[in-house]
């Protein structure tokens, strides 16, 4: 049987860990501060929201949403971000993604000061990600290495590879390996062979959004699989393609009518795994877990705690 990798278990862990550093700035002064830009009424976007400020209020971190109308131009979401880059008891900006399309979201998230940038996302942080120099990581990456990490899943000489190379979670989890001492390779869509370079992984990264796209024969016997993607199926043929040998995920899109599935295969992934983020409840956790992690480590920096 193939072991779980809990990230409830670890998001639960992490945050134990930040509450006492959040209660220090309190006493030190003011709690840490974060801003959530969310612009219009993406259904998603809305959950991720409400469960980043729900986070902010377990752990007493001061939390404000901001939700300007999805008529908003560039140049008027540029003047909110840089009111919030000046605000004293702000220390981390969200600017939740997508954007509207008449937003240039480049310019917008090269706006957000690169010190109160708690996605990782500003150019300086991924240089700073690159050299190795301290910074806010990428949250969705630093989660999966904390995960293996805690783990106790040994990252140094093995073979990782990473499907998928986006700015904000393949490439970055790419780095973050690769400082770790794993031997990184990363794919994409031209990848060709792809099951053949991902058989070689010890530690497989499926960032891809291709729901259950690694199958069995994508993976090395006993290694460890990390699934990023989070895909919401509503199309009952794929799903009990997919759901054929998990009656009770199966049994719970019948009554639902959807369900989100990971980049792996939930059946052929943990038969063949040596151990396996399951979707939902691997990686997902983490990444809001990150944020906060992100966003404490700022206030800390700024307060002059660290
Ligand atoms: P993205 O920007 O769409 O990037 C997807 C990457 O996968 C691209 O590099 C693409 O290659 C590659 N790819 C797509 N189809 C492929 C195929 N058939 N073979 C090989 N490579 C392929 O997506 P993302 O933002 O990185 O997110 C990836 C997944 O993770 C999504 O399901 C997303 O919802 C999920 N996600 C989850 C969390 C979380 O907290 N759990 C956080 C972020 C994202 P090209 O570059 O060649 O196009």
């Amino acid at each position: 049987m193939a072991q779980i990798l809990d990230g409830n278990r670890v998001r639960d862990e992490i945050k134990a860990e930040l509450k006492p550093r959040v209660e220090r700035l309190a006493a030190h002064g003011r709690p840490p501060g974060l801003a959530v830009v969310l612009v219009g009424h993406d259904p998603a976007s809305e959950i991720y929201v409400r469960n980043k400020i729900k986070t902010c209020q377990d752990l007493g971190i001061y939390s404000e949403k901001l939700t300007p109308s999805d008529s908003i131009s560039t140049e008027e979401l540029l003047a909110a971000v840089e009111q919030l880059n000046a605000r004293h008891d702000i220390d981390g900006i969200l600017v939740q993604l997508p954007l509207p399309a008449q937003v240039d979201s480049k310019r917008i998230l090269l706006a957000v000061a690169p010190g109160k940038d708690v996605d990782g996302f500003h150019p300086c942080n991924m240089g700073n990600l690159v050299a190795g120099l301290p910074g806010p990581r990428a949250c969705t990456p630093a989660g999966i290495v904390e995960l293996l990490q805690r783990y106790r899943i040994p990252i140094s000489g093995r073979r990782a590879v990473v499907v998928g190379r986006s700015n904000i979670v393949g490439k970055p989890a790419a780095l973050l390996l690769l400082h770790e001492h794993a031997t990184v390779t990363i794919c994409h869509s031209k990848t060709p062979d792809l099951a053949a370079v991902c058989r070689e992984a010890d530690i497989l990264v499926a960032a891809l959004g291709r729901p259950a796209m690694i199958t069995g024969e994508y993976l090395k016997p006993g290694a460890t699989v990390i699934d990023v993607g989070t895909t919401r199926v509503e199309d009952p043929v794929l799903a009990r393609r997919i759901l054929a040998g998990a009656p009770e995920r199966l049994a719970a899109f019948e009554k639902k009518g959807h369900i989100v599935v990971g980049d792996v295969h939930p059946v052929e992934g943990p038969a063949v795994a040596g151990a396996y983020t399951p979707v939902p409840g691997g990686v997902g956790p983490l990444t809001i877990a990150m944020l906060m992690a992100n966003t404490v480590a700022a206030a800390e920096r700024r307060a002059g705690v660290c």
